[in-house]
């Protein structure tokens, strides 16, 4: 099954772009998943193609248009009826893997990415083909467009599809999968400007290999990542016994 993602954007040349090589470019012409660009411009109703005007109560910048908006997503609900509708905004619910996991296991996507100031709120009071927008963040930062967060969703989704990775397991170990960052890794030459691979790594003792590894995903993701650590803690300690997380756990 081709995993079929619709990019609306101003931008359509930025599609594939740098998902055109490596992985998900050998994907792409191996028809894993297919690229739709689609110009916003197209369904801007005016003969100078507007797309977007002076924002409502005054301030800097630009709005993108409701009406050329939902023609333009319409087009695309109607063309992929399956796929959720994702419009990248820094308003947006934050992206997580589980998120990614659960969209590449589905028909595809379709991106709507943002320019100017974003989108007229209205566009996500409505339904499109009996679907509802979903507002992503790809994190608390603000781009100048929703075009590198979608090629970012994408990729992430990609690599995920089937027979695109190389190793069948390499997906299962990575970072946030277990709701823990990944262990470090370490490569030759065995020592480098006098610092050496840890022993265990080369002890061959799987079973030791596998509790270290352990050890370091959880040391590393409470020191680095507070917030995942008390997450981890708290679905752990409800699986086990029904219970809710308890505050005291926090900080250890
Ligand atoms: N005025 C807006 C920012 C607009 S940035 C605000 O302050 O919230 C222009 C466009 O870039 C947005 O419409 C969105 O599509 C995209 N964008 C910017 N930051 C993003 C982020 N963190 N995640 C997803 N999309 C983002």
């Amino acid at each position: 099954m081709t995993f079929a993602a619709t990019i609306l954007t101003l931008y359509p040349e930025m599609f594939p772009g740098p998902l055109g090589i490596s992985l998900a470019g050998r994907a792409l012409e191996e028809g894993k998943w297919s690229c739709d660009p689609v110009h916003i411009r197209d369904f801007a109703a005016d003969k100078h193609r507007t797309v977007d005007d002076t924002p409502a109560g005054g301030g800097a910048g630009m709005v993108l248009r409701c009406d050329v908006l939902a023609a333009a997503i319409d087009h695309a609900a109607q063309s992929h009826p399956g796929n959720p509708i994702i419009a990248l905004t820094p308003r947006g619910k934050p992206l997580t893997q589980a998120r990614v996991r659960d969209l590449a296991q589905g028909p595809g996507v379709t991106l709507l990415c943002g320019r100017f100031e974003g989108f007229d709120e209205r566009i996500f009071a409505r339904e499109y083909g009996g679907r509802s927008i979903e507002e992503v963040s790809v994190g608390d930062i603000v781009l100048s467009g929703g075009e590198p967060a979608a090629l970012m969703l994408l990729d992430a989704c990609i690599r995920l599809l089937p027979g695109v990775m190389g190793a069948a397991s390499s997906g299962v170990e990575e970072s946030f999968e277990s709701g823990l960052l990944e262990y470090p890794h370490y490569t030759r030459p065995a020592e480098w400007e006098g610092r050496a691979i840890p022993e265990v790594l080369r002890s061959g003792d799987h079973a030791k290999i596998a509790a270290w590894r352990k050890q370091q995903a959880e040391d590393d993701t409470r020191l680095r990542r507070p917030d995942l650590w008390e997450r981890h803690i708290g679905v752990r300690v409800q699986s086990a016994s029904g219970a809710r997380y308890e505050k005291k756990d926090e900080g250890q």
